[in-house]
């Protein structure tokens, strides 16, 4: 696409945008009661209006009926969760059966952790990047001193190349093939939380089936942002969280991944309860345990309504845009970021993203020479919210939801405007 510098340009993109009415059915934070331009909707999505409804008709329905919320025909709580996996399945390129809407990011690691990490005496290792999210990172060194290992000699770690930011494919699969034997599982943020960057799922998964592994993928970053095809790139299990790009409120309940053909395999450790029981007798409260169906079985408690709300109400929106035409936006209002970005042409700034468009999301992670975190201060203070990782990076993510061309044009003018008075 041809991008021009200028505000015109910038309007007449959003002009042209088919999904410029969705901007607003979202609540932004202000500041001198005018919006901020808010890229940081890769650490919490912004409110969409109809969750504060969608809340509101559950507090009534709990008010009005108690207990009988849970068999109540329209909407039954019981059932609250198989509504969900359908929905989220579509997000996330899976089938229904394959996805649950439980707990929370980290925990759901753990608990897949339990089912897919069970090391033995030759193959112990695990797998992970270099600027893993620092969570996934102690999920996977507590999971390896619960099972008798130090981290120092379980845990290795694959990093770009020297001068580099970024990991290449072939260094990842040629590090699994080394650990061979060796390794019990691979574990990788996709998209990387702090570079952005996207990675081959398939690829890896293939190799490290090849060589006896297990894979799971951290998509808190990828939900929402990319189609993601967890099914048919083969990956053993996936987690993601809800409140990035999914828009579903803070802390809000994550989902999680199993591949179809570890479904019926009964054999396969898990932690259970009650909520992981089959629906139909879960309520006779017999001793032996019935798995519900598929990945409904790896739940343990009875949900949190009030947050599923959250999720359903802000899923809907996904459900009626389709994660292929916000990918389309994507990649020109992120192209355009680049291309401003670019146009300032100051040495000290340097894009650390891949700039292969297939290799990234939303988010692009901008090294600013020299800078401190008075300069996310100074954004802050001229009404654009960013996010700021220590010592110089800032990450920017437009996302293609309910961010516009004319904030990606103007916040490129607040940045520049930032670096020439510093
Ligand atoms: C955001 C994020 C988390 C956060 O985990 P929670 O359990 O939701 O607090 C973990 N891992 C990655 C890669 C993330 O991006």
């Amino acid at each position: 696409m041809n991008f021009q510098s200028t505000y015109a340009f910038a309007k007449h993109c959003d002009d042209q945008d088919s999904l410029k009415e969705y901007r607003s059915k979202f609540n932004f934070p202000q500041k001198d009661s005018k919006p901020f331009i808010y890229f940081c909707g890769n650490s919490l999505g912004l409110q969409p209006k109809v969750v504060g409804e969608a809340v509101n008709d559950e507090l009534a329905k709990w008010s009005s009926l108690g207990i009988e919320g849970y068999f109540d025909d329209a909407n039954p709580w019981v059932d609250y969760n198989d509504d969900l996996s359908g929905i989220m399945a579509k997000v996330v390129g899976a089938k229904s059966k394959e996805v649950v809407v439980m707990n929370t990011l980290t925990v759901n690691l753990h608990f897949l952790m339990v089912s897919f990490f069970t090391p033995t005496a030759d193959r112990f290792k695990i797998l992970i990047e270099s600027d893993a999210f620092p969570s996934d990172r102690y999920v996977v060194e507590s999971q390896l001193k619960f099972h008798g290992y130090d981290p120092k000699d379980a845990m290795v770690i694959v990093g770009p190349r020297e001068g580099e930011d970024c990991l290449r494919l072939e260094d990842i699969n040629s590090r699994i093939k080394e650990l061979g034997d060796q390794l019990a599982l691979v574990l990788i943020g996709n998209p990387n939380y702090y570079t952005g960057q996207v990675h081959d799922m398939k690829s890896i998964a293939k190799t490290a089936h090849d060589h006896g592994a297990k894979v799971g993928f951290d998509c808190a970053h990828g939900a929402g942002n990319i189609p993601l095809d967890l099914h048919d790139a083969n990956v053993d299990f996936a987690v993601w969280c809800t409140y990035k790009y999914l828009n579903s409120g803070p802390g809000s309940i994550a989902g999680s991944f199993i591949h179809e053909r570890h479904l019926q395999n009964h054999e396969l450790p898990k932690f259970t309860g009650w909520w992981g029981h089959h629906r139909d007798t879960r309520f006779g409260m017999r001793d032996e345990f019935e798995p519900a169906p598929g990945a409904l079985s790896w739940q343990v408690s009875c949900p949190p309504i009030l947050a599923l709300t959250g999720v359903k109400a802000s899923l809907q929106i996904f459900e009626e845009v389709g994660i292929e035409t916000l990918r389309s936006k994507s990649l020109k209002l992120t192209g355009y970021l680049e291309y401003l970005l670019m146009e300032i042409n100051d040495d000290r700034i340097r894009i650390i993203t891949p700039k292969k468009p297939s290799s990234r999301g939303c988010q692009l992670s901008i090294k600013v020479a020299n800078a401190t975190k008075k300069l996310f201060d100074n954004l802050i203070a001229n009404g654009v919210i960013v996010d700021w990782r220590e010592p110089d990076v800032i990450r920017v993510a437009p996302a293609p939801l309910y961010n516009t061309f004319d904030e990606v044009f103007r916040f490129v003018e607040i940045l520049k405007a930032q670096l020439y008075c510093s």
